[in-house]
């Protein structure tokens, strides 16, 4: 059956179409056209509707939806944009991402879906060697067979899919290690890095290192050699030795501000370097808690569209009540949008839709600029292009329906629309 879906207009990851008709077959993308030049023609012509204004008003919804041979699905004065990937994410709806089973995977694929997200890169927390491995085997599987994370506790509602592995530790510092538990924190070690990738499979896509650390510089090169890209973070580097690990491969920075050593301007530290080096892509958790918003703004000069990645940060909290949660292996407290352990911040409840809305909210960021920091940007950095971050003919239809606000209106995965979930 063939689903139409229209809006005031598309930007696709590359460039945007005003009055955009994107028809879809078999859950991908068939063919993207103008409405005025194409099929179909404006959804709700002859049909006895005065104006889309009129039909918000009457029933109180922004999608209206014709049923005909097929299905349309009208979004007046959205922009339609590709499904949002989040490379820093630990965990939602009540599950982390270290349980590795469909299950967990599916109520958090299922959350992450209805908020927009269609991919992302499971991110682990430091923890026993062992338990870092078996969470990391259990993800490869489920990261090669995604059906099994779709099909757990029998649904079948469309999820975001894991498409590769973020190791935010264990070679973190101890000065900046924020969270993570100081007993599991380890010196960069080859042999090691090599069996966590292993027992992955081969999916870990990113990994946050510390630059100080003894050979941290040897195995930037490695995992660089090895196609796993290197940010830097939980770092408390001179600028020094920042930029030897930029020379060494790195080519991102994680959760900027947060975990690092703070700007000084006799020695600029990691953080100059980060604001500084334009080759540098960079993280930002963008609530106005992780950062004010006056930081926000300084990151967005400094990083710009083609260098800024929005990320969420998020633990198995995200989209559940206050309450005590685990993060990894260690338990978070979550009171009115702060998640804490032993009194620091430890990873967030956002959801990337709300990210992308606050970063609007606080930078006046052109929207379609915006877009790029939660699609294009992260596919670039972690060279995951492929179907990722773009809207294009033969590619899954997973779109978002966004205002101009970037507020999230309406999520579509694999050309099925996802019902606004809140995971409890
Ligand atoms: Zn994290």
């Amino acid at each position: 059956m063939r689903t139409v879906v229209t809006a005031a207009r598309l930007w696709d990851g590359r460039g945007a179409v005003d009055e955009p008709s994107i028809a879809i077959e078999d859950g991908r993308v068939a063919g993207i056209a103008r409405r005025d030049s194409a099929e179909p023609p404006d959804p709700l012509a002859g049909r006895g509707f005065q104006s889309p204004a009129s039909i918000l008003a009457q029933h109180g919804a922004l999608a209206v939806v014709i049923e005909g041979d097929g299905k349309t699905f009208h979004y007046p004065g959205a922009t339609l944009a590709p499904a949002f990937f989040d490379v820093h994410i630990h965990g939602a709806a009540g599950h982390d991402v270290m349980e590795a089973t469909p299950e967990a995977l599916g109520a958090i694929g299922r959350f992450l879906a209805s908020r927009g997200t269609g991919s992302y890169l499971a991110t682990t927390v430091t923890a026993p060697v062992d338990a870092t491995l078996r969470a990391l085997e259990g993800l490869a599987k489920l990261i090669d067979y995604p059906q099994r994370i779709e099909g757990a506790n029998g649904s079948h509602q469309p999820v975001a899919r894991p498409i590769g592995i973020h190791l935010e530790g264990p070679f973190l510092s101890h000065a900046k290690r924020g969270a993570q538990p100081a007993e599991h924190l380890l010196a960069p070690n080859i042999a090691l890095f090599d069996r966590f990738l292993d027992a992955a499979g081969g999916h870990v896509r990113l990994m946050t290192l510390a630059p100080e650390l003894p050979g941290a510089a040897e195995l930037a090169r490695h995992a660089t050699a090895r196609g796993v890209r290197v940010s830097v973070g939980h770092s408390d580097a001179t600028a020094e030795e920042t930029r030897a690990a930029i020379a060494a491969g790195a080519v991102s920075a994680t959760h900027t501000f947060n975990a690092m050593r703070a700007l000084d301007h006799r020695e600029p530290g990691i953080l100059g370097i980060v604001l500084t080096d334009d080759s540098l892509y960079a993280e930002l958790i963008c609530d106005g808690i992780h950062s004010k918003p006056e930081m926000v703004k300084l990151w967005w000069r400094a990083k710009g569209p083609e260098r800024g990645i929005l990320v969420t940060d998020a633990m198995s909290a995200a989209g559940m009540p206050d309450g005590e949660y685990m993060l990894g292996g260690f338990a978070v407290q979550v009171a009115n949008g702060r998640a804490m352990a032993r009194g620091v911040l430890a990873g967030s409840v956002l959801t990337l839709d709300r990210v992308l809305a606050n970063f609007v909210a606080y930078t006046g960021a052109p929207l379609e600029e915006a877009l790029r920091l939660v699609t294009v940007n992260p596919a670039a950095m972690t060279g995951m292009g492929g179907d990722v971050g773009k809207v294009a003919v033969g590619a899954p239809a997973n779109l978002v329906a966004v205002d101009a606000n970037g507020k999230l209106i309406a999520s579509m995965m694999s050309g099925r629309p996802v019902p606004s979930l809140s995971a409890a």
